[in-house]
């Protein structure tokens, strides 16, 4: 399971929070360095999706909140964009530090208002949130290093859109290279999840950054094209589903905006007969059913090859039994609750094609919880490749098994989808990885492994899961102007 798939780096462990949760009842919107009550004075609810309790009212930002979002992150610019770089840093700096030292609180948070399991949260999306602010802070006065002989310059004001899934993680995977290359920011984290991106809006008024250097607007889908239709916006950053993906480079395509997308996946994991099955298995449960299956980079197609197919399949419906279903902050829970009702909705629709497509679904016996949303771990055998849940993203924790005999075979059938985000190989042989990886049209390549993120690796799509890096030094390249 993902929380066994420990993250590579390690940092001196953070003071112990007190483990007390602040939370306030209404979040205004943080404008130029203060909370302001959005101008339609409308607030949305957010709600904790494992028991369907409201948390907190949050702001509903219009057109004209956000106008005043990207006036103050424009007046910012000059300022933040000339400061001695290594300044820009130590600000960076100072925000990761923080955030391990609220990283329990941050961690409850997120499973509360987002459904992860705790463990995820604590083990994975906050550290790993801290790494990237570490990560950027040292190459804020290092970019003529990153980029040599050339000329680079900020882009201005950055626009950046995030999904529910990683949300604290998704805001720090843009804001940093962003602020670390001296532009300014209008960020909206996704309706269902804006508690951490307010919370770390509170943590960049304790690290002190000059006002407007980073705003964050919160609202539905309408506030996003708010800021992607700004005319004084430079740079938009989108991270979501490929048809707003779509809807976005359309309304881009005519202006000078600068656009990196990351959408959606539909990644193959392959397992050869002479793999370590065991560690497969594991490797396939931890692909598919890491976050509820809610993620872009999830393995949701898994095949096979032929000899072992009966094995790992065994193995994996054993496995799925044992899998805990149920209370995202019981840290023994493994699988935490759908993100809302409409993705619970989304997955329950793909179950009925995935039957009416005449495939077997084995699902775990366990019991979930009455109140919340929640989905078993589940999992089609006798897949093809036309069927829809072989095709189209459902980002929950469903996965399709198919077969195949040959590398030939399964490099064609891996590829035969829209999406190219990523890949998983498992076998003995280093020889077949490396001829996979080149024939694989994915991103990012996993082998004997999956689900690994570390802030020094690029993350990005071929295909329709988007164009554009985050991370590494490709990372920066999104965020900077070329002036040679
Ligand atoms: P989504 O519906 O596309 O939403 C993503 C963000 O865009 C949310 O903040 C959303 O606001 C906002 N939005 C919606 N309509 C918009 C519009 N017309 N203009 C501008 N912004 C708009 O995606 P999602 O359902 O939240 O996330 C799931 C998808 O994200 C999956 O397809 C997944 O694969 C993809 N994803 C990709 C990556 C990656 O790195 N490649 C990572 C994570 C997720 P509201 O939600 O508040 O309405
Ligand atoms: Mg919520």
């Amino acid at each position: 399971m993902a929380t066994k798939n420990k993250n590579t780096f390690e940092f001196a462990p953070a003071p112990e929070s007190t483990g007390h949760i602040q939370l306030r009842d209404q979040y205004d919107l943080f404008i130029g360095g203060k909370w302001i009550k959005p101008k339609s004075g409308k607030y949305f609810k957010t709600i904790n999706p494992a028991t369907e309790k409201q948390i907190a009212t949050v702001a509903d930002a219009s057109e004209k909140d956000v106008d005043l979002a990207v006036k103050a992150a424009r007046k910012a610019f000059k300022g933040w964009s000339q400061l001695p770089a290594r300044e820009r840093g130590k600000y960076l700096f100072r925000l990761a530090r923080l955030i391990q030292e609220k990283a329990r609180e941050l961690a409850v948070i997120e499973s509360l208002d987002g459904g992860k399991p705790i463990r995820e949260s604590r083990d994975i999306d906050i550290p790993l949130a801290a790494a990237h602010f570490f990560y950027h802070a040292g190459w804020a006065d290092k970019l003529d290093y990153a980029f040599p002989n050339r000329s680079v310059e900020p882009l201005g004001v950055a626009g950046q859109i995030i999904p529910w899934n990683f949300p604290l993680l998704m805001a720090a995977w843009k804001l940093a290279p962003a602020l670390a290359c001296g532009n300014t920011v209008v960020l909206k984290p996704a309706e269902t999840t804006p508690l951490t991106a307010l919370k770390l809006a509170e943590i960049i008024e304790e690290a002190g950054f000059p006002e407007g250097v980073v705003n964050i607007v919160t609202g539905a889908g309408k506030t996003g094209a708010a800021i992607v239709n700004h005319p004084d916006v430079n740079k938009i950053a989108f991270t979501g589903s490929t048809e707003v993906g779509k809807l976005i480079q359309r309304a881009t395509a005519a202006s000078d905006k600068k656009l990196t997308l990351e959408l959606g996946g539909k990644a193959a994991n392959i397992i050869f007969e002479d793999a370590a099955i065991n560690q497969a298995v594991e490797g396939v449960i931890n692909g598919i059913y890491f976050n509820q299956g809610h993620v872009c980079c999830a393995g949701s197609r898994l095949f096979v090859q032929e000899s072992v197919f009966d094995e790992v399949t065994t193995k994996l419906k054993a496995r799925i039994e044992n899998l805990v279903v149920g209370d995202p902050l019981d840290k023994n829970t493994d699988i935490g609750a759908i993100n809302s009702k409409g993705q619970l909705e989304t997955i329950n629709k793909y179950l009925e094609i995935g039957k009416d497509e005449g495939l077997e679904m084995f699902q775990s016996s366990c019991a979930v919880p009455k109140k919340g949303f929640w989905c078993k771990p589940t999992i089609f055998t006798g897949a093809a490749q036309s069927n829809r849940i072989v095709q189209e993203e459902i980002f929950g924790p469903v996965l399709a098994v198919q077969t195949f005999r040959t590398i030939s075979e399964v490099v064609q059938k891996a590829n035969n989808t829209p999406y190219g985000l990523s890949a998983g190989v498992w076998t003995d042989k280093g020889s077949k990885i490396f001829n996979l990886t080149s024939q694989l049209r994915a991103g990012v390549i996993w082998a004997n492994t999956f689900n690994k993120f570390d802030p020094t690796s690029p993350f990005g799509g071929y295909k329709e899961s988007g164009f554009g890096r985050e991370g590494g030094i490709h990372g920066l390249e999104a965020y900077l102007k070329f002036n040679d």
